[in-house]
């Protein structure tokens, strides 16, 4: 019967019916339709009836979501990504079959040692256990010097993209005295510390001014980019879950938003709907558009992001957010305060991404990095306290008290804040003006370097910021970044596109002939050398791409973060 009915359905009537033959055809359907809707009802049990309506009810669920994506991605990208999507899974279940899981331990086994042998480097001076008796001051020292004196990247000589943001003696020295004046502060007790109190709201507020944040504006600091990324993340959803009710949340952002933002949805268990990017690298509206459904409560864009330092279209995004009424996070942590000083830098303006915008409801700004602040800072920020409450933990039941804490921490270290503190006002906006004029015209000069002079190498979109990155059709982009290795220099390595990036940093302005120098020379000789030959990154990177070992990749990153753990190495 059921078939019978979807089967005339389903087939199209021949052409040559007219509209009473038609009208004839439908209303025979539905009589057929109902006919059998009432049989069911008839023959069937109350349980069965409930049951069968949540079956149904969770099928067109399924189905709903299935066709929602393959609209959103279109109907190509969703193929792909499905087919991605299981042939990754087969091929991790493949590699667990015992005569597989074998090979594959001892493949991590062996990266285990190299990476070990990388990493475990060690200075004369150990501790594994608390000495017995404690050191003198001056043995302190002693040991200190052999730990820092370890061979080791040189951020000193600005050869490691981003990571040291500044590095300055004088800033160091006077990060340092702050440090010591308030070392045992926390802000957990601001009647103890009553001007680390001050600090706090001092800096945000200075922050709020420089992106434009409107009166209501507010925020809070927090020990740095992940940490206000996540928050950004927990409010939205906290606003969603109190304000409308929902009980799933999904985020939407371009692919190359940053991976806290994958943390955020893993920790806080939202789905993260990731945008493919358009013909400029950044994120595609139309994608995001259709991506928006009655669960979406936050959309994301970067200014700029990670990957390739491309400012998504916030615009755009601005407009969706206050057509749809959905918060909107500005990731500006890498932005910092190069963005926030290039129009007093450059006297001309980048196109808005800040509280200007009407649609932005929150922008994280790292002040550890282009702020030059000690490392453990930064700011997240909202329109007003109407989105900021809801990144408070507030408990009035707790045996130990009435408790509120603003953001992820309990205690949190007064110090650092009075860092970022004692760093801004030393600063000031002529010092930041100046250093983001160098740091930009230092990014300018290696864009236009690899434009002009390098052909092999291709810059990807239109970088108008700190962080350049480039692809190369001619070479194998992941050797380059080792061969410079060899030179001491650190960029980063991308995947999807497989890219190289530098973050300029204030360390970088002085070494950026030399870097310039050294990247021709490295990209003649990987271009001359033959395609058969590789290297680690570019092996590792073809291993994590490739959909049979791609899950040997997930072992190889905890390899490495156990290693981060380990006294000696093992046997
Ligand atoms: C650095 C960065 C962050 C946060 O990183 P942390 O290491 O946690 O400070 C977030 N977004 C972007 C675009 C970044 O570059």
């Amino acid at each position: 019967m059921a078939l019978k009915y979807f089967a005339n359905i389903l087939f199209l009537p021949p052409m040559s019916l007219d509209i009473g033959e038609l009208a004839a055809l439908a209303q025979a359907k539905t009589q057929l339709a109902s006919v059998w809707v009432l049989n069911y009802y008839h023959t069937h049990s109350t349980y069965e009836l409930a049951r069968d309506l949540i079956i149904l009810s969770y099928v067109l669920g399924w189905l709903t979501n299935i066709l929602r994506l393959t609209y959103a991605y279109g109907l190509w990208r969703s193929i792909k990504n499905l087919y991605r999507y299981t042939a990754k899974r087969f091929y991790k279940k493949t590699l667990e079959l015992p005569f597989l899981k074998k090979k594959v331990a001892s493949e991590v086994d062996h990266a285990k040692h190299e990476l070990e042998k990388s990493l475990i480097v060690k200075a004369k001076t150990s501790f594994n256990e608390v000495p017995e008796f404690g050191l003198t001051e001056k043995e302190v020292f002693q040991k200190l010097e052999d730990l820092n004196n370890i061979a080791a990247a040189n951020w000193k000589g600005g050869k490691l993209s981003g990571a040291v943001y500044h590095g300055g003696d004088e800033l160091i020295d006077l990060q340092s005295k702050a440090y010591h004046k308030f070392a045992v502060a926390n802000q957990l007790h601001p009647d103890a510390f009553p001007g680390v109190r001050q600090m706090e709201a001092e800096v945000v507020s200075m922050v709020l001014k420089l992106f434009n944040a409107p009166s209501t504006g507010c925020g809070t600091t927090t020990s740095g980019g992940t940490e206000s990324l996540l928050l950004a993340c927990l409010a939205a959803r906290e606003k969603a879950r109190h304000e409308r009710g929902l009980s799933e949340f999904e985020i939407i952002a371009p692919k190359t938003v940053h991976a806290a933002i994958f943390k955020a949805a893993l920790y806080f268990k939202m789905k993260l709907h990731l945008v493919d990017l358009d013909e400029n690298y950044i994120g595609n509206i139309t994608q995001v558009k259709r991506l928006i459904n009655r669960n979406t409560c936050l959309l994301i864009g970067s200014a700029p992001n990670f990957p390739h330092g491309l400012v998504d279209n916030i615009e755009e995004l601005s407009k969706l957010a206050v057509k749809h009424n959905i918060p909107l996070h500005v990731d500006c942590c890498l932005g910092s305060f190069v963005i926030a000083y290039y129009e007093k830098a450059f006297q001309s303006s980048l196109k808005p991404f800040d509280f200007r915008l009407p649609g932005v409801t929150s922008i994280s700004c790292d002040t550890h990095k282009y702020g030059f602040a000690p490392k453990g800072s930064s700011i997240i920020m909202y329109r007003s306290n109407e989105y900021r409450k809801y990144q408070y933990f507030v408990s009035t039941e707790w045996v130990g008290g009435l408790y509120g804490s603003p953001t992820l921490a309990g205690s949190r270290p007064g110090a650092l804040t009075v860092g970022a503190w004692a760093t801004m006002v030393y600063m000031g906006d002529d010092g930041y003006t100046r250093a983001c004029q160098d740091i930009i015209l230092t990014a300018r000069r290696l864009r236009q370097t690899v434009d002009e002079e390098i052909p092999e190498l291709e810059i990807i979109g239109d970088p108008q910021l700190s962080v350049v990155s480039f692809k190369s059709s001619k070479l194998n982009i992941h050797k380059l970044g080792d061969r410079l290795g060899k030179d001491g220099w650190h960029l980063s390595a991308l995947q999807d596109p497989p890219a190289l990036h530098l973050a300029v940093t204030k360390l970088t302005v002085p070494a950026i002939d030399r870097l310039l120098e050294d990247l021709k020379v490295a990209v003649k000789e990987v271009s001359l050398e033959d395609n058969t030959t590789t290297s680690d990154t570019a092996q590792l990177y073809g291993v994590a791409n490739s959909l049979q070992t791609g899950s040997v990749a997930d072992k190889l990153i905890t390899c490495f973060l156990d290693t981060l753990y380990k006294t000696e190495p093992s046997t």
